[in-house]
């Protein structure tokens, strides 16, 4: 199969999709198509207000940062942060959802993936603990930690994230019990899940 050029960096939003599946990653990053139903246009909208960018002192004294461009040499990765938080000393990423905690890891990838930034742009701060995910659905902020197996998992990721991305169509839908992730999906409309599957089981 044809491969297409490498990207020189993926931004760490992307690595979300590509949790959820890959088949996304692959329309969202490589050909660009990001269907805007309400609920993405509800997540644009809350991340702007949230986003007004510049550095802040918090109520107990310590620093608050909007809207924080990350780089990573090492992982190929860019993108910007919501907030970055300082708690006891330390830079804690902070990001901002739509909607209510979901039962898939994407999210947590995609904090985890801008904790690794940071900690390569402070290589004397010791390692971020953890970080944090305010859901405006439940208007709750959930705590996540930054755990080995986390950190495994969105090394990983970013690996297959390259590879996904120098493939020069997408692959296949999600199927067997991931397939329930297509119901939620706002790209249904042009990825045709059902449809592909039927196709592919008949050729
Ligand atoms: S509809 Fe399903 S297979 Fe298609 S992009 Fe969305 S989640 Fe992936």
């Amino acid at each position: 199969m044809k491969q297409l050029t490498a990207p020189e960096t993926i931004p760490f939003s992307y690595l979300n999709a590509l949790q959820y599946c890959p088949r996304r990653f692959h329309y969202e990053f490589v050909q660009g198509d990001m269907l805007r139903n309400e609920f993405v246009l509800e997540g644009n909208l809350l991340h702007q207000n949230a986003d007004t960018p510049g550095q802040h002192k918090m109520e107990d004294g310590g620093m608050q940062i909007n809207r924080l461009y990350l780089y990573s040499e090492r992982l190929r990765l860019s993108g910007f942060a919501d907030i970055i938080e300082e708690e006891q000393g330390i830079l804690i990423p902070v990001e901002y959802k739509h909607g209510k905690e979901g039962k898939w890891l994407n999210d947590h990838v995609q904090l985890c993936a801008q904790a690794l930034c940071l900690e390569e742009r402070l290589p004397d701060q010791c390692t971020i603990p953890y970080g944090y995910i305010f859901y405006f659905g439940s208007r709750k902020r959930i705590q996540v930690y930054f755990t080995e197996e986390l950190r495994a998992s969105t090394m990983t990721l970013i690996k297959f994230a390259f590879e996904i991305a120098q493939l020069a169509s997408p692959p296949q839908p999600l199927d067997g019990k991931l397939a329930k992730r297509c119901r939620d999906c706002s790209l249904q409309s042009i990825c045709l899940p059902e449809e592909v599957r039927i196709l592919t089981r008949n050729m």
